[in-house]
């Protein structure tokens, strides 16, 4: 479904980046593979390499605007073209608003809204010289409804969310859909972390977090596998999606229609 294009991926060294990398290499996409961990990312890069896939490691800090545009262009450069971008990388921190640190809600806004806004600004120049484009913004159900504790991450994809739209308008001339995936809780070292402290704070093992905390707020009674999100993402970027633009499309396991 992805022959012949090329894919940008931040936060691809690690949990749901590093799958869509592979589903879009398994579709024949050459894939770029950018991340903060430079080693992770060329780990990656090796390993999508060794199965026979073009896969390159463009480490980079995406709240650095000149970095994450050079790593672009350059990406460009070497292949030609840039047909999606997936704006991906993630952190969390949880904490009620009057303990939350200030440079804590800072940093989470600049990774997760400031940084597609930038990945976007440099990117639809290129997109818009090929009259073609396809940008997927990772948000979440946290872009719908309001969690206690996550003040930070839930005002990023509400942001990332609006983001979509507006970048959506101003791509719909140009061959380019833009849209938002809205996973809900996704098996990832993101998420395991999380339930690892709830685990420890309860003092009862990380099974009976998911089974009471996870469990109850989902009626599929499971966490999701990073490959649905992959999948979902495979067919937002092909040429099948080119009437979806501008959505915050849903993959929650019901959590959001209760
Ligand atoms: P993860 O922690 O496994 O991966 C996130 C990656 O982002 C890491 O490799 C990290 O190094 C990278 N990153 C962080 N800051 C960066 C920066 N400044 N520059 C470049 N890379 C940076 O997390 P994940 O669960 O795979 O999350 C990926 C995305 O999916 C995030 O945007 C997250 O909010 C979103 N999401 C996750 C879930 C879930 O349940 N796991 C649900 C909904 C949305």
């Amino acid at each position: 479904m992805l022959e012949g294009r090329v894919a940008f991926i931040t936060g691809a060294a690690s949990g749901i980046g590093l799958e869509v990398a592979a589903g879009f290499a398994e579709e024949g996409a050459a894939v770029v593979i950018s991340d903060l961990d430079s080693e992770k990312s060329e780990r990656a890069a090796d390993e999508l390499s060794a199965r026979g896939f073009e896969a390159f490691a463009a480490p980079c800090d995406v709240t650095d605007e000149s970095a994450f545009g050079k790593s672009l262009n350059e990406a460009y450069e070497r292949f030609g073209s840039v047909d999606i971008l997936v704006n991906n990388a993630g952190l969390q921190h949880i904490s009620p608003i009057e303990g939350f640190p200030s440079d804590k809600f800072e940093l989470l806004i600049k990774v997760m809204l400031t940084a597609p806004f930038f990945g976007t600004k440099h990117v639809f120049p290129l997109m818009k010289k090929q009259g073609y484009g396809r940008i997927i913004n990772m948000a979440s159900i946290n872009g719908l409804v309001g969690f206690a504790g996550k003040a930070a991450y839930n005002s990023a994809k509400h942001g990332v969310i609006g983001l979509t739209k507006v970048s959506a308008l101003e791509g719909a001339a140009h061959g380019i859909t833009v849209n938002a995936l809205c996973p809900g809780y996704v098996d990832t070292p993101l998420v395991q972390n999380q339930l690892n402290d709830l685990a420890v704070t309860r003092k009862v093992p990380l099974e009976s977090v998911i089974e009471e905390v996870i469990f109850p707020l989902v009626p599929q009674k499971r966490l999701l596998a990073v490959e649905e999100i992959s999948d979902y993402a495979v067919f937002l970027a092909s040429e099948k999606a080119k009437g979806v633009t501008g959505q915050a499309v849903v993959l929650d396991g019901g959590y959001t229609v209760q």
